[in-house]
């Protein structure tokens, strides 16, 4: 049976959990948040209730997995959508979160697509990576290693006025959850991602230079500061790509979709509005237009569609 196995954290054998490799919250909050529904990034036609669920641990170290996460949620998470965040003191409860999703999102990744050459070759570099992290998950060590972690919230890298960025780099920032490995060959960076809306954590497994990386994680308490944080060019190129492959996505969408998605926004203009996601997308047209009214009235043309069936 599928749910009989081996916990890939204690290793012991027996009944498995199916596991969120992105912590159930996110999905909540970007639920709460969509007006459209979510959908899968394989089968983009497909909405998807809970993505990313696998078996993979063990009830005892589910358990361990989520004192930290609701630690992470009621002091970060939670406070930085609700506005009311301008830095935040952690105590050891954010390293082990940190690990536990950069862990997750390593060991996930590898196990779903070994089947591709590249990610072969991540399973034989990670090797080293893993065992810190998870023995740092067991408290068999102190810390991860030379395997450091990093927060970045990303509100202020939303605001960006760097015209390279995709169309929907905010949008994807704010409301897109995600997990995986990425590698920079040119940056000598690879690195584990978890985007979990408005917030990034990396795992970092190689890098070469840790220049405009900031403080790594502390593992018995320290300060973040929310406002004044933008991430390192690494990790931005990273959420550029990322936000990139989204988009490829949502255009092969078909025009069904499309149209009901379209249609999902005039029935529930509330919604919208309430849910910041206008406000988002105002964020992008205001980046790829640079305020240019026939460029702006090109871009908005969803919404302005979306205006026009409502009237009629
Ligand atoms: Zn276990």
């Amino acid at each position: 049976m599928e749910n009989i196995g081996q916990c890939r954290l204690c290793q012991t054998y027996g009944e498995l959990r199916l596991s969120h490799i992105i912590p159930k919250f996110v999905f909540r909050f970007q639920r709460s948040r969509s007006v459209t529904p979510l959908r899968s990034h394989l089968v983009p036609d497909r909405p998807v209730q809970d993505s990313g669920k696998l078996y993979f641990l063990c009830d005892k170290c589910e358990e361990r997995f989520s004192s930290w996460e609701t630690a992470f949620k009621r002091e970060v998470y939670d406070p930085l959508h609700a506005g009311s965040l301008d830095s935040v003191r952690y105590g050891p409860w954010l390293l082990k979160f940190a690990v536990s999703l950069s862990w997750r999102g390593l060991r996930a990744t590898i196990e779903t697509e070994e089947t591709t050459p590249p990610k072969i070759k991540f399973a034989a570099a990670t090797i080293e990576t893993k065992k810190s992290w998870r023995d740092f998950l067991l408290d068999k060590r102190g810390h991860p290693g030379d395997y450091p972690q990093y927060i970045f919230p990303l509100e202020s890298l939303a605001k960006t006025s760097d015209t390279t960025a995709p169309v929907n780099f905010a949008s994807y920032i704010h409301r897109v959850a995600a997990a995986g490995i990425w590698h920079d060959p040119g940056r000598g960076a690879l690195f584990s991602f978890s985007m979990l809306c408005s917030i990034a954590v990396i795992g970092v497994i190689a890098l070469r230079n840790a220049h405009g990386w900031g403080e790594r994680l502390h593992v018995r308490s320290g300060l973040i500061k929310v406002t004044s944080r933008i991430p390192p060019p690494e990790v931005i190129g990273m959420i550029k790509a990322q936000a990139n492959d989204h988009l490829n996505m949502s255009r092969q969408l078909s025009e069904r979709q499309k149209t009901l998605d379209s249609e999902a926004f005039s029935k529930d203009e509330e919604k919208a509005l309430q849910s910041g996601y206008l406000q988002i997308m105002a964020l992008d047209v205001a980046r790829a237009t640079k305020g240019d009214p026939q460029e702006l009235a090109k871009l908005s043309r969803t919404v302005l569609r979306a205006t026009r069936n409502k009237k009629q």
